[in-house]
């Protein structure tokens, strides 16, 4: 029998209302709220790795109980059904409370290694954090949360992740923000999993509004729950918290950056406490290494979560988590300060590991490495070549017996188009010079290539591989969602016969940005 609990509406303080009617809810981190019911519930797909961790069998998850669960038309026992109240920056200004407006969370479940785990229906129906919104989510972006939850946390990217996508039966209506025309679409449910949904706007929200006691409550519970090894809370406890999650913060945008993932909507409502990628709308793939590149067509014009902007955003929501927790603190700005040191030390230095691992190094200490990596990255950053092809190839490469003297036809396979010849010139002097470095490792060049595929994926989420399966969902085939979901399970691995998944971006998907998650 599954039993559920819930630590968060347990022990922190609530919201007296039950209803959904949009308000200000002041003196309370939740509100209770009941999941509004859909017409017609269907279990497009699942992830036998989350279930894993649940405990929970394929019969379980298959049954129509669980299915009525994953949906929002039922409970299991012990589910007290919740939406989380926080505020955050929206595109760098102060925009009050938000909250849940679309995700409501069911309880906890422990897994069978002994984690404990919220699940939480995204899109489930209207609560009071949904100010003018529905609280519907549409099937397209679902697919998207869906898929990119697993492949990130195949990548090995720290993740919330998703352990079902239901389709509701009902029609959502979205105003699409590239063509301006309100369409129905069909509406779907993801069943995110995490230790916790918890965001730095949820300790923003009570630092806004003076309310030291609530934010007391909050960083309590969070220690108490998800940072036991810092100890019982007190001042010192509290700063070691805020340097904790600065440097979880950083070593989750290096990653980012290694795997060329551009999150697309950094708002400090969209950050996690625990250090793990949440909330997945409009984000992409960058196809070329582009640092100027955005996902999300809201921000076209000033760029602000850019794949390059990224490490400095972070930098910035750090910087807003501690001056959330200034009342909290002693000698307060000086910890705010070393939180932001220690961000951008722990970024550097995560940063350069990632990318001496990803060109077959063991370290960048050497004279001339960081020239090296500088010079490669200006290199792809000047033609549109794919960095997840390029990075996958060189592998090929390190293993000939010479320094290469042309262009290899491994490598050709990353160039977009025609790319000019000088182009092509200056990146063999890079690739010669990097050959003659990796001479210097101490390892024999097989076994390079060995590790450098088990840094340079072979296989990531693009976003037409995505916008793909999204296409055939809507015209009622769900197979493309199923094989993307096993090619993305193994993304190091070779999978021979799936090529055709680690393409490139073909030219229909060039100007089409990533979908907007709304
Ligand atoms: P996001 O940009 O997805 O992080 O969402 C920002 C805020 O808008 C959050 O408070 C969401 O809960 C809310 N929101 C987004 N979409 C909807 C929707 N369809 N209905 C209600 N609230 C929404
Ligand atoms: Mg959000
Ligand atoms: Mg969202």
């Amino acid at each position: 029998m599954l039993q559920f609990t819930s630590r968060f509406i347990d022990s922190t303080p609530g919201d007296p209302q039950t209803d959904r009617q949009p308000r200000q809810v002041h003196g309370a981190l939740w509100s209770k709220v009941q999941p509004t019911p859909v017409s017609a519930p269907r279990l497009v797909a699942w992830s036998p790795e989350v279930a894993a961790l649940l405990g929970l069998d394929e019969a379980t998850l298959r049954s129509e109980e669980a299915v009525r669960v994953l949906s929002g038309n039922g409970l299991w026992p012990g589910m007290v059904p919740y939406a989380a109240n926080y505020g955050g920056h929206q595109f760098g200004q102060w925009a009050g409370q938000l909250g849940d407006g679309r995700a409501i969370s069911l309880g906890e479940l422990q897994g069978p290694e002994g984690t404990r785990y919220e699940l939480q229906l995204k899109g489930a129906g209207p609560t009071p954090y949904s100010r003018r919104g529905d609280g519907r989510a549409v099937l397209r972006s679902s697919i998207r949360e869906f898929l990119c939850s697993e492949a990130m946390h195949q990548l090995g990217v720290p993740t919330t992740r998703a352990l079902s996508l239901v389709a509701t039966g009902d029609a959502v209506i979205r105003d699409m923000f590239y063509d301006g025309n309100p369409e129905a679409e069909p509406g779907a449910i993801v069943c995110r999993v995490s230790p916790t949904f918890l965001r730095f706007g949820n300790f923003e929200l009570c630092a806004s509004r003076g309310d030291v006691g609530l934010l007391k409550a909050l960083a309590d519970y969070t220690l108490k729950n998800f940072y036991p090894e810092l100890g019982a809370p007190s001042k010192d406890t509290y700063a070691a918290f805020f340097l904790e999650v600065a440097r979880r913060t950083a070593r989750l945008i290096a990653h980012w950056q290694a795997v060329g993932f551009v999150h697309g909507v950094m708002n400090t409502d969209n950050m996690s406490i625990l250090g793990l990628t949440i909330d997945y709308g409009p984000y992409g793939w960058v196809d070329d290494f582009n640092p100027g590149w955005t996902p999300n067509t809201t921000d076209a014009q000033q760029r602000r979560y850019r794949f390059g902007n990224q490490p400095g955003i972070g930098l910035w929501n750090v910087e807003r988590l501690g001056i959330a927790l200034l009342p909290l603190l002693d000698e307060e700005e000086a910890l705010v300060e070393a939180g932001l040191l220690e961000y951008e030390r722990v970024f550097q230095s995560e940063l350069e590991r990632r990318f001496a691992a990803k060109l077959g190094l063991s370290s960048l200490v050497q004279e001339g490495d960081l020239e090296l990596v500088q010079g490669c990255f200006s290199w792809l950053a000047a033609q549109e070549t794919d960095m997840t092809i390029f990075f996958r190839g060189l592998s090929r490469v390190v293993t000939a017996p010479e320094a290469p003297s042309e262009w290899p036809a491994v490598l050709r396979e990353a160039f977009y188009g025609k790319v000019p010849d000088e182009h092509v010139a200056r990146g063999l002097e890079w690739l010669a010079a990097w050959w003659r470095r990796t001479r210097r490792e101490d390892v024999a060049p097989a076994e390079l290539a060995r590790r450098m595929d088990a840094v340079n994926p072979k296989y990531v989420l693009r976003n037409w591989l995505a916008q793909e399966a999204i296409d055939a969902a809507h015209a009622g085939d769900d197979s493309k969602v199923h094989t993307l979901l096993e090619v993305m399970r193994r993304p190091f691995d070779e999978q021979p016969g799936r090529e055709a998944y680690a393409g490139r971006r073909p030219e229909w998907a060039r100007s089409k940005p990533g979908c907007s998650a709304l």
